[in-house]
Parts: structure tokens; sequence; C-alpha cells
């Protein structure tokens, strides 16, 4: 079972002290990685940090501060010795009809998904291409996978994380570092509160999951685990869907 941990692993995970990101850096943890993890607000960064032990901490940054991204990587080789899994994880909602999205709010959603990514990976890739190690995640959307109303930008910014993956994935896995998405079915997290009081769409939504039932951090983490072990050196440039069956259910 040793193909399947991150012993040694030194993983950065962007927007890791809440939901999907926090479900990563836990079962990345537990799989014997050390974990960084990534945010704006450092409250809630602390209380992660300090759920996971020794193991973690964390850095207060902004992704969309694309300049800095280099420094962050830095600081966490001065720290940990290097950096060898990257978690493009970060994300921002916008629920509004494509008529009524502002150009600002495009880009604001642009910026934070995708430049803010790619900004990360730029940095991170460099000491991973000159070790010939690493793994780096792009976390998608079923919005990338069928038309969802409403989601214009968002859905633009995970349907680009495809094709920035299988791009990546030609540049660097000739060089040991492998590049994947996850598309989350719907997960439960801050992003899902809405649903509270929408119980139509919760309703929808279940009623379109084979596994009728909404998804839990953890089940994401446990594909990235995957995705970033020693049991996945042959995978590259995929996109994995964690979903309960939702992008192949009728
Ligand atoms: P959360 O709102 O809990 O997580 C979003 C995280 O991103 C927060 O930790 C937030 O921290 C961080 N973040 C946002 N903007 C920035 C920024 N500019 N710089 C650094 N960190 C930032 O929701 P989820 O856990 O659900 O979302 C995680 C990812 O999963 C997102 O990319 C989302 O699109 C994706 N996803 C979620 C699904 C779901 O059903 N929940 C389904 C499919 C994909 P802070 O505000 O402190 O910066």
């Amino acid at each position: 079972m040793s193909r399947f941990r991150l012993d040694g692993e030194v993983a950065l995970i962007t927007g890791g002290g809440t939901g999907i990101g926090l479900g990563i850096a836990r079962c990345m943890v537990e799989a014997g990685a050390r974990a960084v993890l990534v945010g704006r607000r450092e409250e809630p960064l602390r209380e992660a940090a300090a759920s996971l032990g020794d193991a973690c901490h964390y850095e207060v940054f902004d992704v969309t501060e694309l300049d800095q991204a280099p420094a962050l990587v830095q600081r966490v080789i001065d720290r940990c010795g290097r950096l060898s899994i990257l978690v493009n994880n970060a994300g921002i909602h916008l629920k509004k009809l494509a008529v009524e999205t502002t150009e600002a709010e495009f880009i604001s959603v642009l910026n934070t998904h995708l430049l803010g990514a790619h900004a990360m990976t730029r940095a991170a890739a460099r000491p991973m291409l000159e070790g010939r190690h690493g793994s780096i995640l792009f976390i998608s959307s079923m919005a990338a996978l069928f038309g969802i109303p409403r989601v214009v930008a968002y859905a633009a910014a995970k349907s680009a994380y495809l094709g920035v993956v299988r791009s990546l994935a030609t540049e660097f896995s000739p060089h040991g570092v492998r590049v994947n998405a996850i598309a989350p079915g719907w997960i439960n997290s801050q992003m899902l509160r809405h649903l509270d009081s929408d119980p139509q769409r919760r309703d929808k939504i279940l009623n379109r999951t084979p596994m009728n039932r909404f998804g839990e951090p953890q089940d994401i983490g446990d594909a990235a685990v995957y995705l970033s072990s020693p049991a996945a050196n042959f995978i590259t440039g995929i996109v994995l869907p964690v979903d309960g069956g939702v992008s192949i259910g009728f």
C-alpha cells in the first residue's frame, strides 16, 4: 500500500483553509505529506492548520497577487526543504445571469481561478521540473462537463482548466511532473450553503446524482492523494470526475 502514500512530499494547497481544500490537506497529511494551506483570511487558516497538527502550516496569501507567487513558493521551500505537490483549489463562485454578468465580475473570476492558478503553477513548476518530480492538480467542476445556467464566468474558468491541464501535461510530463484535474460533483462546503434556502435546487441536484447524496471534502481528498501518489505514476493530463455519478446520470 506504500504506493498510495505521500511520505516525504510537501503539498501547497490554495484555498486549503476551508471546504474541499481542507479535505485535500487532511487526506494528504494522513497519507504522510506535509501540507501548506494558503488563503486570504488568517482565522480559518489558523484553525485548519491547528486541526492538522505539526505536519501543516499556513501562509496568508491572495492568489491574484500574481507577481508574489515565486516568493511564496520560495518561502515554502526554505521552510520545508521542497515543494512537490501543488493543488490549485482556490476559487470564488459567481451565480448570475449571463446578460447581467459584468466585465469586472468576469475578470475577477478568471483572475482567481485561471491567472492565479497559472501564476502558482509557473512558480511551483520550476523547482519541480529541476527535481524531475511533482504533481500538479487543478480543481475543476461539473460546469466544465455540461451546461449549467447562471455561471458563465465560473464555467469559462473551470472549462479552461481542462485545456490548461492537457497543455501543461504535454510540457511537464516528460520531465517527471504530472498534471491532472479533478471535477468534483456537488460537495458539502461553504460554496453550497446557498442550497439551504433553495430546497428545489437541492432536490434537483440529488435527483440527478445516482448515489443520491452530496459529496464530502474527503471524497475529493482521497482522489487528490491517489492522483499525486506513485500509484498514479502513469496518469497525466486527465480530468477525473469525483461526483457520485452526476456526470453519467440521467
Ligand atoms: P470554499 O468557499 O470553502 O473554498 C474556497 C477557498 O478558496 C477558500 O478557502 C478561500 O479562502 C479560497 N480563496 C478564494 N479566493 C482566493 C484568493 N484570491 N486567494 C487565495 N485563496 C482564495 O468552497 P469549496 O471548498 O467548495 O471550493 C473549493 C474549490 O472547489 C473551488 O475552486 C470551487 O470552485 C471548487 N468546486 C466546488 C464544488 C462544490 O460543490 N463545493 C464543486 C466543484 C468545484 P479565503 O476566502 O480566505 O481566501
